[in-house]
C-alpha cells in the first residue's frame, strides 16, 4: 500500500497532445475549461436567453445553463446554483452541444431490404407499418415471446415507461432489458437484498462530510469528475481509501491505494470484516437494533485471517490490519462502488461484503457515511424504478399479484396482459437468439454490437434475428450496421422528460434544439408505434412527458420510492432537483437528503440483512498461452461509452485518443521487447485485436489494461456473469500480447 498522495504519473510516453486521463488535467480541465477550448463560442455570438437542464452523458446529473440566440442552441455554462455540481462542468458537459450536430445523425427511417444491401430513407408512415407488420408477423410465427427490446440507461424516464408499457402491455412482449445490465444491476439486486428496495442511500454532500472515504474499483477523478470535485472541498482532511488493481487517477490522488490482485475482492471485505469484528471494532448497538444475520456473517467470515487474506490479494499482512484500524477510527465513514466491483463474476456479494462493512460499524443514515453505489448513465437510475423491465413500474414485483393489480388500475390495463415474472436478462435475451427463441428484436439508444461481452459472437447473434430495429440518434454505429430498420431519433436536449441521477435527484431535460430532419424524441416514437400497433386507446392520457409523469408518480406511491409530494416538472425545476421519497405533504426544506436516518430499511421488519457466501474463482484465469489478465473500463474524462457521441468533437477528440491503446507495465514491456508507441497485439480465446502500446506503471506486471470505449474492445472480454444480477464481468479475461 502507498500513503499520503503519493503519485506515480503516467510515463510520458502516453498518447496524444492531451492526457485527459490525467488526473491532474482532468481537475485543470473542470476548473478552467476556457484555457483547452471547452465550451467556446464566437466572441460575436451573444445569447439572448438561457434555459437550465440536465446533462445527458453520467449518472452526476449536473445542470448545465444553455444559452440560446434566436431559439438556438449556442453555447452552455454549468449551472452555479444546481446542488449536484455547483458551478462546474466535466469536458463532456462542457462539449454536451457538439453531438447534435454530427453529420451521421439520423434523420429519416431508414430500411434495408435485404442483408448486406444499402440503408433506403422512407416515411414515418411507411417505417411505423413496417415496424409493425413485421414485428407482428414475427410473433405470428414463433409466438409473441419471441420479439424482445435492449434499452438505455440514456433516454428520459416517461420514455422508458413507455417503452416498457407498451412493448409489455401492448406487443405483448415478455422479454426486454437495457445496457444497464452492464453498468448497475448487480448495485440493483445488493440493494434489494440487504435493504428490501433498490435504494441508494447517500448523497452527494457525504463525500464532503466524511473523515474516511473508500472508494473500491471506482475511478472517481475520470470517471465522475464531479463526484471528485465533491471530495476536494472537503474539509475535514479525510483519508481517501482507494481499493483498486490499477493505479488510475483517483488511486495516484488518493491518501492511501491498496492495489489488491483482481477480483481477489470478495475474501478482502471478508477479511476486513473479520478484522474489525475479532478487535472489536463494530458497533453493537445499531446491529442490535437495526439488522438480522449478524452472529452467521460474523462466523462465516472467521477463517478469513490476514495473513491468509493478504496472501490471497497480493498484499502486506500489517497493511492489511492498518486499514482496517483506519476504517474504525473514522468516525464518519463513506464507502463507494462503481464497476470495479460491479462488473465481476462474483459482483452482488462483494457489493454486499461492502454494505455489510457499512452496517456493522453503523456508517450508514448519518452524514458523511453510506453504502453507496455509484451508478453510471444519465438515467440509470430512472431504469430501475420505471423501464418495466426486472421490475414491474415502480419498483414493483411481477410476480406479486396485488402489485399487478395495483399497476395494472392506475395504467387502464388490463392486468392479464401484464406478465407474472421479470424479462429475461440480457445475456439471456442474446442467447435466445442463438437458440431460435428470440427473432426480432428492437434496440433503443444502445449499442449492443459494440458494447456486449464477447462481441464476436454478439454481432454474428444479431445478423442471425428475423427482423432487427435500431431506433437511435445516428445511423452510423456498429449495431445500426446490422438493422433491418432504423429509426432516427431525437438526442439529448431535442427534447423533454426527466432523469434521476445517482444520488436519486429527479431533475428536467428540456428541449432547446429542434431535432434535425425528421428525428423525433423516443416519446414520439413509441406514441407512433403504439397508434399503428392498435393501442392507442392503451396510452390515450399519455399525451405529453409531464402526464406520463404523473401516471409514474401514481406508480410510486406507497413505494419507498414514492415521489407523490411533488408538484409536477415546474417544481422540479424551481426545487434543484428533487430527490426520492418526497411523500404527499413531505416538505421540501433540505436540498439534499439521505435515507436510512432513523435505521429503518424496507425489510419487512425494517432491519438490513447480512449476506454473503463462498468465494468462487472466476472462470478463466491467465495461464499457459494467455498469460495476462485483461482490465477494461473508462479511458478518459473526456470519452463516453461507445463514443458515439463524443467522438464528435473535436475538442474531446484533442483531450483522448479514438486509437486504441492497451497500458502495459514497464518490466512486461522490456520482457516482450515492446517500447512506447509499438504496434502490438492482443489476443484471447474469442479473437485478437492490434493496438499501440503505452509503456506505464498503471498496470502491475501480468495485467494490462484496454479502455472500454474503443470497437476493438470486446471482441476480447470473456463472457462470464455474476448469477445474482447476471451483470457481465468485463474485468477478468486472458489475453496474450505480442509485438508486431
Ligand atoms: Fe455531465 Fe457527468 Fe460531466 Fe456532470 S460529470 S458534466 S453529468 S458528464
Amino acid at each position: 500500500m502507498s500513503s499520503r498522495r503519493q503519485k506515480l504519473l503516467p510515463s510520458k510516453n502516453l498518447l496524444p497532445p492531451l492526457r485527459a486521463w490525467d488526473g491532474e488535467l482532468t481537475q485543470r480541465l473542470v476548473q478552467a475549461p476556457g484555457e483547452f477550448g471547452l465550451g467556446r463560442v464566437p466572441e460575436k455570438v451573444k445569447p439572448d436567453s438561457t434555459t437550465s437542464m440536465i446533462c445527458g452523458f453520467c449518472s452526476t446529473g449536473c445542470s448545465l445553463n444553455i444559452h440560446r440566440k434566436e431559439g438556438e442552441a449556442v453555447n452552455l455554462t454549468p449551472d452555479p446554483d444546481y446542488p449536484v455540481n455547483i458551478g462546474m462542468a466535466c469536458p463532456k458537459g462542457w462539449e454536451a452541444l457538439a453531438p447534435l450536430d454530427a453529420p451521421d445523425r439520423a434523420t429519416v427511417p431508414m430500411i434495408r431490404e435485404e442483408r448486406a444491401g444499402e440503408l433506403k430513407p422512407l416515411q414515418w408512415t411507411e417505417a411505423a407499418k413496417i415496424f409493425c407488420d413485421r414485428m407482428k408477423a414475427v410473433q405470428a410465427e414463433h409466438g409473441k415471446e419471441s420479439v424482445a427490446f435492449l434499452s438505455t440507461g440514456q433516454i428520459c424516464t416517461e420514455e422508458m415507461a413507455f417503452l416498457g408499457a407498451f412493448a409489455k402491455f401492448g406487443m405483448g412482449v415478455k422479454h426486454g432489458d437495457g445496457n444497464t445490465r452492464q453498468c448497475m444491476a448487480t448495485s440493483v439486486v445488493s440493494y434489494k437484498q440487504s435493504f428490501g428496495f433498490d435504494a441508494p442511500p447517500y448523497t452527494y454532500k457525504d463525500f464532503e462530510d466524511s473523515d474516511v472515504i473508500v472508494l473500491v474499483g471506482s475511478n472517481l477523478c475520470i470517471a465522475h469528475p464531479i463526484m471528485w470535485q465533491r471530495v476536494l472541498r472537503n474539509k475535514n482532511n479525510p483519508e481517501i481509501i482507494v481499493i483498486d488493481p490499477r493505479r488510475t487517477e483517483t488511486a495516484m490522488e488518493a491518501t492511501r491505494h491498496v492495489p489488491i490482485l483482481p477480483k481477489s475482492d470478495l475474501r478482502f471485505f471478508y477479511g476486513l470484516a473479520n478484522v474489525l469484528i475479532s478487535e472489536g471494532w463494530v458497533d453493537r448497538e445499531f446491529i442490535e437494533a437495526h439488522t438480522n444475520e449478524f452472529e452467521a456473517f460474523a462466523t462465516h467470515v472467521r477463517s478469513y485471517t490476514p495473513e491468509r487474506v493478504a496472501r490471497h490479494c497480493g498484499i502486506d499482512a500489517d497493511d492489511f490490519r492498518q486499514l482496517a484500524e483506519l476504517i474504525h477510527r473514522g468516525k464518519r465513514v463513506s464507502f463507494w462502488w462503481t464497476m470495479g466491483v460491479n462488473q465481476g463474476h462474483e459482483a452482488v456479494r462483494t457489493a454486499q461484503a461492502i454494505i455489510n462493512l457499512a452496517l456493522m460499524t453503523g456508517n450508514i443514515g448519518r452524514p458523511g457515511t453510506g453504502a453507496n453505489s455509484i451508478t453510471g448513465q444519465c438515467n440509470a437510475m430512472g431504469s430501475r424504478l420505471f423501464s418495466n423491465t426486472t421490475n414491474l413500474l415502480g419498483g414493483h414485483d411481477f410476480a406479486h399479484a396485488p402489485h399487478r393489480e395495483k399497476i395494472a388500475r392506475i395504467i387502464g390495463v388490463d392486468e392479464s396482459k401484464i406478465p407474472q415474472e421479470p424479462s429475461w436478462a440480457y445475456d439471456q435475451i442474446i442467447d435466445g437468439i442463438e437458440s431460435g427463441k428470440i427473432k426480432g428484436l428492437w434496440v433503443i439508444a444502445t449499442n449492443t454490437a459494440h458494447s456486449w461481452i464477447n462481441q464476436s459472437r454478439a454481432r454474428r447473434l444479431l445478423d442471425k434475428l428475423d427482423f432487427l430495429v435500431v431506433q437511435d440518434m445516428y445511423h452510423s454505429t456498429e449495431t445500426a450496421a446490422h438493422a433491418d430498420l432504423v429509426l432516427p431519433a431525437a438526442g439529448w436536449a431535442e427534447k423533454e422528460g426527466t432523469f434521476i441521477n445517482s444520488e436519486r435527484r429527479i431533475g428536467l431535460v428540456k428541449k432547446v434544439a429542434k431535432a434535425p430532419g425528421q428525428a423525433l424524441a423516443d416519446f414520439q416514437i413509441f406514441r407512433l408505434l403504439a397508434e399503428q400497433w392498435g393501442e392507442g386507446e392503451m396510452f390515450r392520457k399519455w399525451s405529453s412527458p409531464e402526464a406520463v409523469f404523473r401516471i409514474l408518480q401514481k406508480c410510486s406511491e406507497g413505494q419507498p420510492c414514492d415521489v407523490m409530494g411533488i408538484d409536477g416538472y415546474r417544481e422540479i425545476d424551481e426545487a434543484g432537483g428533487i430527490q426520492w421519497p418526497l411523500v404527499r405533504g413531505e416538505s421540501l426544506d433540505a436540498r439534499e437528503r439521505r435515507l436510512f436516518s432513523d435505521g429503518r430499511f424496507y425489510t419487512k421488519d425494517e432491519k438490513a440483512i447480512f449476506l454473503y457466501s463462498d468465494p468462487v474463482d472466476p472462470g478463466e484465469v491467465p495461464c499457459g498461452d494467455f498469460p495476462y489478465l485483461l482490465l477494461t473500463g473508462r479511458g478518459s474524462s473526456a470519452q463516453w461509452h461507445t463514443l458515439t457521441r463524443t467522438a464528435k468533437s473535436s475538442v474531446l477528440g484533442l483531450l483522448s485518443t479514438n486509437d486504441p491503446y492497451v497500458e502495459i507495465n514497464p518490466e512486461d514491456a522490456e520482457r516482450l521487447g515492446i517500447a512506447a508507441h509499438d504496434e502490438v497485439e492482443l489476443e484471447s480465446r474469442r479473437g485478437a485485436i492490434r493496438l499501440r502500446a503505452v509503456v506505464a506503471p498503471t498496470v502491475v506486471k501480468g495485467q494490462v489494461f484496454v479502455p472500454m470505449h474503443f470497437r476493438c474492445t470486446n471482441i476480447l472480454t470473456f463472457a462470464e456473469f455474476d448469477k445474482y444480477s447476471r451483470q457481465p464481468s468485463y474485468k477478468n479475461s486472458s489475453v496474450k500480447v505480442t509485438r508486431l
